[in-house]
């Protein structure tokens, strides 16, 4: 994606709603809306140059948290949308893109095969997620949400908001949660609703879905799933060489709630969250009377369904348009894009495997590896104070930097997973590069040899 398409596509925009804009007669622009030239050219390329502050997270050579830019198309779409700014919280705050909305929703919700629906965007996973556990204790008051230990951190932070009791199932060492442990747990009946990860923000461990539901339907437990970074690649378990374990995602299907990402994983910009219910009846746990937003309409509005009140009619455009150039296929569309990330976090993997510098933490289940430099003796300490020099030495580079990440892990994990390494340390330090962009399959052996050149040159010890 350079930079030539993104003009060619925001160039669309000089001329985007001009007919209809001119179709109302003329009026002027309020003098206290005017600024001068100068002032918003010079406040423009002030912004332009902070903006360089930012690490590249449109290149392939930024390897390190799960960022990069959206595609010409939902940027072009968003700001053509956003000229008119409106507002899917109610029907005539956004008419046309309240329809997108339902659109786009529609066909998430088929992607995730869910025979019927209830769904809206939102302005994040977060946000997403809150909904779904505020309806877990709706329809299970006085009983707990459990989640994995490496669940996102804001389902524990949203009990909290929702005043609801939490437990926090153990995992296996490689992150899913473990089954034995949340049975023991759904066996005293104290559990209303189970949170299963379709792939962790850390290491993208799928958790077994296809094993956590028949279990938690034996004990009348409720599933929601959380996609926010994993939900789209249940595009590549429905393909025919689906490239991952296509069991868990298949089972989504069976939850009875699901998020999803579109700000990760799906291409748009920030601000792009989705949460659907496999029962429509939850809607009516949404009531309200307010006298001012609602009365427009008799059909259901995604707005009244909505813990938010306004939300970007943009996202829903910038979605929809998105979805329109580059649909919800196995096999074209996004799911192209994400077999090339899920291929790259694979070369990734037979690399290493070859390696003499670097060895693997956990074989990637999605497009995140991890991985530490090899040493010897390899102990907690030496495996930390080396991640962070390479972290460091990469980004420092005069010439051609790569930017990696970190990810704390702790000792008794470590050491089930490698029993090799001597434990001298509560924790210890290891490599992450979520490689969620297509480029990164063609990069990557380009990127891994230079960061193998970065250790034999000598890491530096508390660079
Ligand atoms: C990113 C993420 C979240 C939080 O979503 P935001 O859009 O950042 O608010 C929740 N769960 C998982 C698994 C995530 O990866």
């Amino acid at each position: 994606m350079d930079v030539q398409e993104y003009r060619r596509w925001l160039g669309v925009l000089e001329s985007a709603n001009a007919s209809w804009r001119e179709s109302w007669n003329a009026f002027a622009i309020d003098d206290s809306l005017c600024v001068d030239d100068n002032r918003a050219a010079a406040a423009l390329s002030a912004l332009e140059k902070r903006l360089t502050e930012n690490y590249p997270f449109f290149h392939p050579r930024y390897a390190g948290q799960m960022i990069k830019p959206p595609h010409p198309i939902a940027a072009a779409a968003y700001m053509m949308a956003m000229q008119i700014n409106p507002n899917n919280h109610a029907l005539d705050g956004g008419p046309a893109t309240a329809k997108m909305e339902l659109e786009v929703v529609a066909d998430i919700a088929a992607m995730f095969g869910f025979p019927q629906h209830l769904g809206h965007l939102t302005s994040s996973g977060t946000i997403a997620n809150l909904e779904a556990l505020w309806v877990a204790r709706s329809l299970h008051p006085q009983k707990a949400i459990a989640y994995s230990t490496f669940s996102h951190y804001t389902h524990q932070r949203m009990c909290g908001v929702l005043n609801t009791r939490s437990v926090e199932i153990s995992a296996l060492p490689n992150g899913t949660i473990d089954c034995n442990a949340l049975e023991s747990e759904l066996k005293k009946g104290t559990i209303g609703t189970v949170v299963v990860n379709l792939g962790s923000t850390s290491v993208g461990a799928v958790d077994p879905v296809h094993v956590v539901v028949p279990l938690c339907r034996k004990y009348g437990v409720r599933v929601h799933a959380d996609g926010a970074y994993g939900g789209f690649f249940t595009l590549l378990a429905r393909s025919k060489s689906p490239m991952i374990d296509h069991r868990p995602f298949l089972a989504v299907a069976e939850c009875d709630s699901v998020v999803v990402d579109p700000h990760k994983h799906g291409l748009q910009p920030y601000g792009c969250g989705c949460v659907i219910f496999r029962n429509p009846s939850v809607g009516t746990l949404y009531k309200h009377d307010s006298p001012y937003t609602y009365f427009t309409s008799k059909e259901l509005h995604l707005g009244e369904i909505s813990l938010e009140c306004s939300r970007a009619g943009a996202s829903a455009a910038a979605l929809w348009c998105t979805l329109q150039c580059l649909p919800l296929q196995s096999d074209d569309g996004l799911g192209l894009v994400l077999q090339k990330t899920r291929r790259a976090a694979l070369r990734w993997s037979e690399l290493i495997a070859d390696s003499e510098v670097l060895s693997e933490y956990l074989p990637p289940q999605l497009d995140i590896v991890t991985y530490y430099p090899s040493t010897e003796p390899v102990t907690m300490s030496r495996v930390g104070d080396l991640s962070r020099s390479l972290f460091d030495q990469a980004m420092n580079r005069r010439e051609r930097p790569i930017y990696l990440a970190l990810l704390a892990v702790d000792a008794s994990r470590f050491t089930t997973l490698h029993p090799d390494v001597l434990s001298d340390k509560e924790t210890s330090i290891v490599l992450r590069s979520v490689l969620m962009k297509p480029e990164h399959e063609l990069f990557v052996p380009e990127m891994f040899g230079e960061i193998e050149d970065c250790i034999r040159g000598g890491l530096q010890h508390g660079s």
